[in-house]
């Protein structure tokens, strides 16, 4: 027997893609259209073909050394081009969305993904820790509600209701946890996409600037050309800016805005930037959803309403909050800072490590990895031809 390695398909990664999401590897005749049309495939990193082909054969290790999944921003056009209907762009969302639970070391992502009970399920039991914080009595929790006598009912003080110091330690620690929950994470895939390769380390460090930048604008998305893509590219980098202010807002600033009385602060307006950006987008989101309007829209998973409308809903019921409590409406905006803590907390808890947020993680590794691979053969190239140029002026 020769030593070379029999490859075996993983069957759950073949049930796995038969049972989830929009895409059907199977009708899929390699004809290799979809990687002719698509503006972000190179010679190096061609696709989507493969990856479609590497799904259908249910070639789980292959996956997982390929950035390519990640390398699509999904603006639909292979899917449209497709002659088998076989929808390209929708399965390499899938295999993301797969990529994601084999990340996650915890197995909840996984659980996650394959059922709307167990994500629904996991918000219920985060929102219940919520609501249990509120209300038990001092001794077992922070006994915040309970604490509401203390509160007055004739004019707001969030700050006796909640205390900021209390809520702020929480947040801290919360922060804390999901990022390194989502480093771990991390860690896991960079592992799958560099193990078995033999870059010096000099090169990881070269292409670190790309990483940060690609990181912060996904600035490649621009790259994809379509209309559409564009449009679609500037929307979710304003969305970002939206959730990076509010969540630095919460996690750094909390005491600073989380005062008594009903008078404004700095805080207050970027809050209400990162709020209407919130509100704006998701409604935008939504919408384009619910219309089906582009091809990235067409087939919608579960986890593709959860996060926007989770964002949509800590967006509205921090409006309501900030209204009632401007308009000198104690009880009322003590329930409703309950009501959106119990959706915020479930939201960042669930999405940020183990759901769609990571992506925005994911997508710059991947980036990274793939120009890391890069420029180590272009310096592989360059090496060969000036040794070949030094034995030909040898001879
Ligand atoms: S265009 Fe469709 S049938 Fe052709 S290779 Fe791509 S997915 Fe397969
Ligand atoms: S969805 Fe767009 S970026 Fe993704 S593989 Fe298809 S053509 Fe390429």
């Amino acid at each position: 027997m020769s030593g070379r390695k029999i490859i075996k398909p993983d069957l759950e990664l073949i049930n796995y893609l038969n049972e989830n999401g929009g895409g059907d590897p199977k009708k899929c005749y390699q004809c290799a259209t979809c990687t002719s049309v698509c503006r972000l495939s190179t010679e190096e990193y061609g696709f989507p073909r493969r990856q479609v082909l590497l799904a259908q054969w249910g070639l789980k290790e292959q996956l997982m050394k390929d950035p390519s999944p990640w390398l699509c921003f999904y603006c639909g056009d292979c899917s449209k081009r497709c002659p088998r209907k076989s929808n390209p762009g929708e399965t390499m969302m899938n295999l993301r969305r797969y990529l994601t639970s084999l990340y996650d070391w915890t197995g909840l992502s996984r659980l996650m993904y394959r059922s709307v009970f167990w994500e629904m399920g996991v918000l219920l039991v985060v929102a219940a820790a919520i609501v249990l914080m509120f209300t038990l009595p001092r001794s077992f929790g922070f006994g915040l509600l309970a604490q509401s006598g203390s509160a007055p009912l004739s004019t707001v003080m969030l700050d006796k209701f909640a205390p900021a110091g209390i809520v702020d330690i929480g947040d801290r620690i919360m922060a804390v946890a999901l990022a390194l929950l989502l480093l771990s994470n991390a860690a896991r895939m960079l592992y799958g996409l560099t193990s078995g390769e033999n870059i010096p380390f000099s090169f990881y460090i070269s292409q670190l600037p790309y990483f940060v930048i690609q990181g912060i604008t996904q600035k490649q998305w621009g790259r994809c050309g379509s209309s559409d893509s564009t449009t679609n590219w500037l929307r979710h980098l304003f969305l970002v800016t939206g959730y990076v202010i509010m969540f630095t807002l919460v996690v750094v600033f909390l005491p600073s805005f989380q005062v008594n009385g009903i008078g404004l602060h700095w805080t207050s307006y970027l809050g209400y930037y990162a709020t209407l950006v919130l509100l704006s987008s998701t409604v935008w989101i939504l919408v384009d959803r619910i219309k089906k309007r582009t091809e990235m829209h067409a087939f919608s998973h579960f986890s593709d309403w959860m996060f926007p409308v989770l964002l949509f809903l800590s967006a509205l019921s921090g409006i309501l909050l900030h209204i009632f409590r401007i308009s000198n409406m104690p009880l009322t905006t003590y329930y409703t800072y309950m009501i959106h803590l119990v959706i915020v907390v479930p939201m960042l808890v669930v999405e940020v490590p183990f759901g769609k947020w990571s992506h925005l993680l994911y997508r710059p590794l991947a980036l990274y990895v793939a120009a890391v691979r890069n420029k180590a053969k272009e310096f592989q190239v360059e090496r060969q031809i000036a040794g070949s140029a030094k034995t030909a002026a040898s001879a």
